[in-house]
């Protein structure tokens, strides 16, 4: 494999921050910097790594705070969905890709839990999720710029028919383990039992 994702565990919300790194060119991408950015930052001189991007799952503010001091302390582009309202150089949309190194990442965009919410295919390898999808759960969907609907539609259509072999990167430490595989959620994750539309947003705002 040409790449491997870091899982940093940050903050007191059971946050996850991510390097996607290249290995071979050794250029990387930090997603949702946070908090306890002293640990990134030392990966980052440690190996000496070439920060490309910053890149946000989405605009909640555990998964950007950390934006503007990793920007001012190193030169790089900040990516967000073109929904996000928050400060970034780079709007991307369902199906974009773009190279870290020679690992290709692929963008889907998965509203639900936000408006702006997206997932990040790495390499055909592995998926990093944000608020989307976590380890037995999905992300809330009673926030403002929630909708169930959207969330349906991300799930069932999109995560759903993705390769069983994707390593599962979720954006909080909230499951049984740190990390999993699309076929795992499959199997283990009673939101995506499958439902029509009309059960699963009963389900999921009514909770039967
Ligand atoms: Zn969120």
């Amino acid at each position: 494999m040409t790449f491997k994702i870091e899982q940093i565990a940050v903050g007191k919300m059971a946050n996850f921050t991510y390097l996607i790194i290249d290995n071979e060119e050794k250029e990387i991408a930090v997603i949702d910097p946070s908090w306890d950015l002293e640990k990134i930052f030392e990966r980052i001189n440690k190996n000496e790594y070439k920060v490309k991007y910053v890149i946000n799952t989405h605009s909640h503010f555990d998964h950007i705070i950390g934006n503007d001091q990793i920007v001012s302390n190193i030169k790089c582009k900040v990516m967000q969905h073109n929904n996000s309202r928050e400060k970034h150089d780079i709007s991307l949309n369902d199906g974009d890709e773009f190279m870290i190194g020679k690992t290709i990442v692929h963008v889907i965009f998965t509203p639900g839990h936000s408006k702006d919410s997206i997932c990040l295919i790495v390499d055909s390898k592995a998926i990093i999720t944000g608020d989307t999808l976590f380890v037995g759960n999905c992300g809330r969907i009673d926030l403002p710029g929630s909708d169930p609907e959207e969330m349906y539609n991300s799930l069932f259509e999109k995560i759903m028919n993705l390769d069983n072999n994707l390593i599962v990167y979720p954006g909080h430490d909230y499951g049984y383990k740190p990390t999993s595989t699309i076929e795992e959620e499959k199997k283990n994750n009673y939101i995506l039992v499958p439902r029509t539309r009309n059960e699963f947003i009963r389900f999921i705002t009514q909770g039967e």
